[in-house]
């Protein structure tokens, strides 16, 4: 499935009494819409920049009622049938019944077109961006990167965060903050979660002696916990690389756990299982105290804004003295995020603070880097 079309002026994009299997949305050109009625063909409609079509035999499931012909060159985005019925499946039933009524009326109801020149108003940039992003899954466009995680009592490396990149043809080397919150708002971070899971699982037992002793950090998204068999994956997957259940580490990442009763079980499933669960952005708004008590995380892992506050005036440093205090109470591991210099560093160790990541120590690296890495040591880095 492309996500765009290119028409050219007299190219049918469908015919009257055709399965409509996707609507489109018009970027550029004009679309004639047109159906036959006792024998005449008859013009209903022209659509432009901004406007949707197709999309009604996609609510429906009926055939097209009129066909579609490109009046000049026109470019379009297609929705899948899937998309729409990700969006609705999720909605509230009255919105859903308040969609259904709106997208009968879409056509006029789109009006902030962009001009010809203009970039594409954001709805169109999302779809388009979810589409490639599902045929880049597809394509084997995903990448795992890793940042090594330190020990600065031991001065060793002692485990690794596994860090999705998306290598677009068009887009380039995306950063995960540029796709994941769509995906997590899509459902794509599903499909995504599995590869990087299995992936990250693979490259631990790839690595052999080299991460000998070591675990691998990977970060699990809400809406992954919320899918029923979510720990059975899990388990399937730690059996399939062969890996010990203890050297996979799962990162939770946002605040749905509190009103989620599935992704809380798939958590206490996922322990039982002996995988370990650190709380990530500990310290931030995402993350609560209670958290930390209701359920069986491991460890946690400091923000990485408060690397930076540790070595300024003011309270930075005993936030992170009580939190660093809070975990040992309560039995819990701790890794400070982005440690950026070596101030910080000793600013840490000082503390009391020990496991850590940060570009001072590493940057996240492809999978050979990170092979080297481990080879290699990071020296002088671990004071
Ligand atoms: P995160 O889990 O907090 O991951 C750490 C992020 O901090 C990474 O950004 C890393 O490159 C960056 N970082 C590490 N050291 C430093 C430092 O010293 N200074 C600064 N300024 N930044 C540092 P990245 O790779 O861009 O990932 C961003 C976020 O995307 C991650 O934040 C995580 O929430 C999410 N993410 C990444 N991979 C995945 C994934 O496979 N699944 C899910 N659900 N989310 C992911
Ligand atoms: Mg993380």
């Amino acid at each position: 499935m492309s996500q765009r079309l290119y028409l050219q002026p007299g190219d049918c994009l469908f015919r009257q009494g055709d399965r409509g299997e996707c609507a489109y949305i018009v970027e550029s050109g004009r679309i004639r819409i047109s159906a036959t009625r006792r024998g005449t063909e008859l013009t209903l409609n022209e659509v432009g920049p901004g406007e949707m079509l197709g999309e009604l035999s996609l609510l429906d499931a009926g055939p097209r009622t009129a066909s579609a012909w490109a009046c000049d060159e026109a470019t379009l985005t297609v929705v899948t049938r899937s998309q729409i019925d990700e969006r609705l499946a999720r909605a509230e039933p009255v919105l859903r019944l308040l969609m259904r009524q709106a997208m009968r009326h879409l056509r006029r109801e789109i009006q902030d077109v962009s001009l010809p020149g203009e970039s594409s108003p954001p709805m169109i940039e999302h779809i388009r961006l979810e589409t490639e992003l599902l045929s880049g899954i597809q394509n084997g466009e995903l990448e795992l990167w890793y940042q090594p995680i330190v020990n600065l009592a031991r001065r060793d490396i002692e485990g690794f965060e596994a860090l999705v990149r998306w290598r677009s043809p068009t887009r380039g080397l995306v950063p995960p903050v540029d796709f994941i919150p769509m995906a997590e708002e899509t459902g794509l971070v599903v499909r995504l979660g599995d590869w990087v899971l299995h992936t990250a699982c693979e490259a631990l037992s790839r690595l052999g002696p080299a991460a000998d002793g070591k675990y691998v950090c990977v970060n699990v998204s809400g809406r992954q916990l919320e899918q029923v068999g979510f720990a059975h994956g899990v388990r399937e997957t730690i059996a399939k690389t062969g890996i010990e259940a203890s050297r996979l580490h799962l990162e939770v990442t946002e605040g749905v756990l509190i009103q989620s009763p599935l992704a809380r079980a798939a958590l206490h499933e996922c322990k039982d299982i002996g995988v370990r669960l650190l709380l990530d952005y500990f310290g931030t708004g995402y993350s609560s105290l209670a958290y930390l008590n209701q359920l069986p995380f491991d460890g946690i892992k400091i923000d990485r804004s408060f690397a930076a506050k540790m070595t300024e005036e003011g309270d930075g440093n005993k936030l992170v003295v009580a939190m660093l205090s809070l975990a040992q109470q309560l039995g819990r591991g701790v890794i400070m995020e982005g440690i950026e210099t070596t101030e910080q560093r000793d600013a840490l160790r000082r503390l009391g603070g020990s496991v850590c990541q940060g570009y001072y120590f590493c940057r996240p690296v492809p999978v050979r880097q990170l092979e080297e890495v481990l080879r290699a040591g990071l020296g002088e880095k671990l004071g």
